[in-house]
């Protein structure tokens, strides 16, 4: 149980007062998983990425043109925009003792701007100046306000990561409601670190990020932040370390067979291992065999085939009598896996089932009692694996696959429905190596880096949003040459009835011109009705599939061969690589159109990278390296697993001082009973890791 003293930090946003059931949603939106409430903890972990310095300059002729500055200003005059001519702007003349600056409104709000800016009244205004006609004007300041104002004004105004609708200037204000809320805690920290390293307390470090009292004080490798991200880092580590002791305690075994069923099932592939396929499966039946268990990340890029690995590892330990079970991200993937597989272990007469939240009645018994009898192996499922109705006979091997999205809790919740239960996790993230460590703790990783041979390369182009039409007119040909298309339209959050709306209409626009060829998947489906639609398309009954980011993971259609992605710089690069890795699967030459929008610096950087490799781990340092430059949103959007406050390329030092602290603390304290480890427990809790104190047990 958390302790009570961290109740507050854990309340909803929405008990703050003035956040009322209009504003929570945002708050909502922007800081929680979908379907979840954003609470304190959430806003005060959501740090401003930088700060606008409000200080007064006392110097109008000394403005610099596209430089936010701010001064005090006598009003001179008023130039209302001429009758009838509204989208010329209301200009305010205004000076100070060395220049003129005008003042420019576009808004029509006629009296609120002459309320605002009497003529004669002394005003701090503060904003971008520009340079017009060779005169100062500042168009919209930021802020126009009366001297007492003023001087109430923080000096540097924290800039947040925002989402549409939501106001700086609300946000800014939760946020320091928020701060009256933190309880006093107990350091947790190595107090001799603490003074080497010069860092605030959390408290302390929290408060100066919200209220920053320079620009400097929000770098990356200010202290403040750098103690966030460490303390960060340093629970991710303990929960991995514990989690690691609880997995060798427990005794592995010996699993060998005699090579029959692995050979019958290399028999029926219809094609040959890649090198770096054979050294997996190499990898993992040693560590099938050896006495200790094993604990193997399989590592590839989207297609490089490790699913079929994954295939073949359960069968070893189908030869010593061991079940399987396959656990997916999603019901699609769970499903897809099932399908793709089934025919496999018919042909070596080995008995599967698919078991998700959707199997129900009849069915679901069926598949519970082969499980529980033994007379089926293999298990293909959704988290609803290990569940506590289901009960395996002899559960010898767990693959886990994109198992970021599940939490450590549920990998071991898996591994204990067996004995000495081997571990075989894929990812499709191109997670440098560096960085493995820290996503997925003391692993031992098999990479297959090369793709099957005959693969041809992407052709990737980026067109702007404007030339949609060409786009969709282009489709003609290929369709008539029956090949297969992806539509995919951006969905920041599937419960966001604006966005499905998108995808709809989007879906109704391409139907008016292609007719019942166009199909459409998107989350908020029905299971049955996703199913459908991706079979659908799988099968070629329908040819281009309007789909949200649902198809993002793994979904694998090889006649598949154009990908279109519209508002790419929505995307975070992870995500575009994933995407794109939907085709390129097949006999076919395939391409990939890269729609975009507006584009800021960072989007730009996205899509040339996008189209200037296609090798995964290339793009993910490139990812690293644009996100590790403060791109706020981008973070929750890029599908690298994990880390609010860490920036993995500034803060790599701290992750092995972590480790090394957190090591050493276990090697004293192993149940976390010290004075220090009671703090450390509330840290567990504080960025939810609590799942490992349960591995510790009570304090
Ligand atoms: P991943 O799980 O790594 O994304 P998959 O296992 O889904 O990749 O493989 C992608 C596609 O490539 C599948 O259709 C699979 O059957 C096929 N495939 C896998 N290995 C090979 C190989 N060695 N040669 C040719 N095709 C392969
Ligand atoms: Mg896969």
């Amino acid at each position: 149980m958390r302790p009570s003293i961290l109740n507050p930090l854990f309340a909803p946003v929405r008990s703050l007062s003035g956040i009322g059931p209009k504003l929570a949603p945002l708050f909502d939106r922007l800081l929680a998983p979908q379907g979840q409430e954003a609470r304190l903890i959430d806003l005060l972990l959501h740090l401003p990425h930088c700060a606008i310095d409000r200080r007064l300059n006392t110097n109008l002729g000394e403005a610099v043109a596209s430089e936010t500055g701010t001064y005090e200003v006598r009003v001179l005059a008023h130039k209302p925009s001429p009758p009838g001519r509204a989208r010329v702007p209301y200009r305010i003349l205004t000076e100070d003792d060395t220049d003129e600056l005008s003042l420019v409104f576009f808004s029509t709000q006629r009296a609120r701007i002459e309320a605002m800016l009497p003529i004669g009244a002394i005003r701090f205004v503060s904003g971008k100046i520009d340079i017009f006609d060779n005169k100062k004007q500042m168009i919209h300041p930021d802020l126009v306000l009366h001297a007492d104002a003023y001087a109430k004004l923080p000096p540097f105004e924290p800039v947040y990561g925002l989402t549409a609708g939501l106001y700086p200037r609300v946000l800014q204000k939760a946020s320091q409601a928020a701060l009256t809320k933190i309880p006093t805690l107990e350091e947790w920290s190595d107090p001799l670190l603490i003074m080497r390293e010069k860092w605030p307390s959390f408290t302390a470090a929290l408060k100066n990020l919200h209220s920053p009292k320079s620009k400097d004080e929000l770098a990356p490798e200010a202290s403040s932040r750098v103690r966030l991200a460490y303390d960060e880092l340093f629970a991710g580590q303990l929960a991995l370390l514990l989690m690691r002791e609880r997995m060798k305690k427990e005794a592995g075994t010996s699993r060998t067979g005699d090579g029959q069923l692995v050979n019958a099932a290399l028999g029926t592939l219809p094609f040959s291992f890649t090198e770096a396929q054979k050294a997996a499966v190499q990898d993992i039946k040693k560590d099938l065999a050896a006495p200790e268990r094993m604990l193997r990340l399989l590592q590839g890029d989207v297609g490089s085939g490790k699913t079929i690995v994954a295939f073949l590892a359960m069968v070893m330990a189908a030869e010593s009598r061991w079940q399987s079970a396959l656990m997916a991200p999603t019901e699609i993937l769970a499903r897809q896996h099932y399908e793709r597989l089934k025919p496999f272990a018919d042909a070596i007469r080995l008995s599967i089932v698919l078991l998700t939240g959707r199997e129900k009645g009849a069915a679901r018994s069926q598949a519970l009692t082969g499980l529980a009898e033994g007379t089926t192996t293999l298990a293909i499922g959704t988290h609803a694996l290990f569940q506590e109705s289901v009960e395996f006979k002899k559960l010898g091997l767990a693959v886990i696959d994109e198992q970021h999205r599940f939490g450590v809790h549920q990998r071991l919740a898996l591994a204990h429905k067996g004995e000495a239960v081997d571990m075989l996790v894929m990812t499709a993230t191109p997670i440098p190596r560096t960085l493995v460590l820290t996503y997925f703790g003391d692993m031992d990783v098999s990479l297959i880096r090369e793709k099957p041979a005959g693969r041809k390369p992407i052709d990737t182009r980026a067109l702007p949003l404007e030339r949609i039409d060409e786009i969709v007119e282009s489709l003609r040909r290929p369709l008539q040459e029956g090949r297969r298309i992806y539509w995919v339209c951006p969905l920041v959050d599937e419960s966001e009835d604006l966005d499905l709306a998108a995808v709809e209409e989007r879906a109704e626009t391409l139907r008016k011109i292609y007719g019942d060829r166009v199909g459409l998947v998107h989350g908020k489906m029905k299971g049955a009705d996703k199913d459908r639609a991706m079979s659908d398309f799988a099968f070629g009954k329908t040819k281009i599939l309007v789909a949200t980011t649902v198809i993002e993971v793994g979904v694998d259609v090889p006649e598949a061969s154009i990908m279109i992605i519209e508002h790419a710089e929505r995307f975070g690069l992870a995500q575009l690589h994933q995407l794109r890795g939907r085709v390129g699967r097949g006999a076919e030459r395939s391409s990939c159109v890269l729609l975009y929008g507006p584009l800021g610096e960072i989007g730009r950087a996205r899509i040339d990278t996008m189209r200037k490799t296609e090798d995964g781990f290339e793009i993910a340092e490139e990812d690293l390296k644009l996100r590790g430059e403060g791109d706020v949103l981008g973070t929750r959007q890029s599908g690298m697993p994990g880390f609010r406050l860490a920036v993995p390329t500034k803060h790599s030092a701290l992750l092995s001082m972590a480790r090394d602290d957190a090591k050493a603390l276990l090697a004293k304290d192993p149940k976390l009973q010290s004075q220090r480890g009671e703090a450390v427990r509330t840290l567990l809790y504080l960025f939810e890791r609590d799942e490992a104190i349960r591995l510790v047990g009570a304090g």
